[in-house]
């Protein structure tokens, strides 16, 4: 089957802004953009993006999954990176119509459309490292995907890194290119060296997330994650799983967790650690690495809480259990 991300449906939603002001969204082939080769994004980075999903039921509807928070937080990169103000309910509307064009092209459950909306800076001038674009595109990709674990899942090897970070601490929490480019080079030094799959960074010992996916402990009846700040993306994932694990009883702790304390707590059996975002949903972590030593995580198994959460959540994403917080958004 084809690797995640690289089918896409022939069209896509786009709009400019120009001399103040956006176009009407166009419906436009998505084989290739025109862009100049000294737009703003290509020197000086001025790009973000989204990542959500739109899942159909058994009834042939389809339905976009928390939609708003998505488009609101590519609302906050924009400002965060200075590009033209985006206007969330015509963003919305793009994400709406192209996915109505192509709703018949929508995978059934495990698969889903996986919906990349993307925003760069176009004008074209390499003399404004100092200065925001004032002219951008925005676009939406949609790319059907099928089930992430197709090969069974296996849980994750993370190495636990206290001295680097994955970007600069202001950058955290805005879904910009630049960050994923900062975080490869120590990503692909620990896959070479201790044949990890992530790096969970944890500058001076504070457990923060992984290249594109926030960090979940789970112990017993508690489930423990990094409070919100702007040092790390605010995974729409993280904040679903967090609801429904308060939905089903258990004690929701939003604290900084230091290495020393996951590595105590990794050791106990009922424990579990997990990786939260869109494209995966929720994986099991099975072994953390750290200064050479390797630690498994409670069985090192994919954990039965773990499951249970990741159920819950395609459950309310699939139409097979009530939407009760409005999360989906019909496709018309
Ligand atoms: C996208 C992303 C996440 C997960 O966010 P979701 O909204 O759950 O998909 C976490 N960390 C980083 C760095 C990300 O880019």
């Amino acid at each position: 089957m084809a690797a995640f991300g690289s089918v896409f449906m022939p069209e896509m939603a786009l709009s400019q802004f120009e001399n103040n002001a956006w176009s009407d969204a166009e419906i436009v082939s998505s084989d290739s953009i025109q862009l100049h080769p000294g737009a703003h994004v290509l020197h000086y980075s001025s790009t973000c993006f989204e990542g959500l999903k739109a899942f159909k039921h058994q009834d042939g509807s389809v339905h976009v999954f928390r939609m708003d928070q998505n488009v609101n937080r590519f609302d906050q990169s924009s400002q965060l990176l200075h590009l033209p103000q985006i206007d969330q309910t015509r963003v919305s509307d793009m994400i709406l119509q192209i996915l109505a064009k192509y709703i018949d092209d929508i995978p059934e459950p495990p698969g889903s459309m996986y919906i990349r909306p993307t925003h760069i800076g176009t004008e074209a001038a390499i003399g404004k490292a100092a200065a925001p674009s004032l002219s951008s595109m925005l676009y939406v990709l949609i790319s059907p995907v099928g089930d992430y674990f197709a090969g069974g899942a296996k849980p994750l090897r993370i190495l636990l890194d206290e001295t680097g970070m994955r970007c600069a601490p202001h950058m955290g929490m805005i879904k910009s290119g630049g960050n994923y480019a900062s975080a490869l080079g120590p990503i692909l030094k620990a896959k070479q060296q201790v044949q990890a799959d992530q790096i969970l960074f944890c500058p001076n010992g504070d457990v923060q997330e992984t290249g594109a996916a926030n960090f979940l402990l789970i112990d017993g009846n508690e489930i423990i994650t990094k409070a919100l700040d702007s040092s790390f993306l605010h995974g729409v994932t993280r904040s679903s799983i967090l609801q429904i694990a308060a939905d089903l009883g258990m004690r929701v702790s939003e604290r900084d967790l230091t290495v020393t304390e996951l590595l105590e707590r990794a050791a106990k059996p009922n424990v579990e650690a997990a990786l939260a975002g869109t494209a995966a949903v929720l994986t099991s972590v099975g072994t953390l690495i750290h200064n050479d030593k390797e630690y498994q995580v409670g069985t090192g198994e994919l954990g039965p809480t773990t499951q249970k959460l990741r159920q819950a959540l395609n459950d309310i994403q699939w139409g097979k259990a009530p939407d009760n917080h409005n999360w989906l958004t019909q496709v018309k």
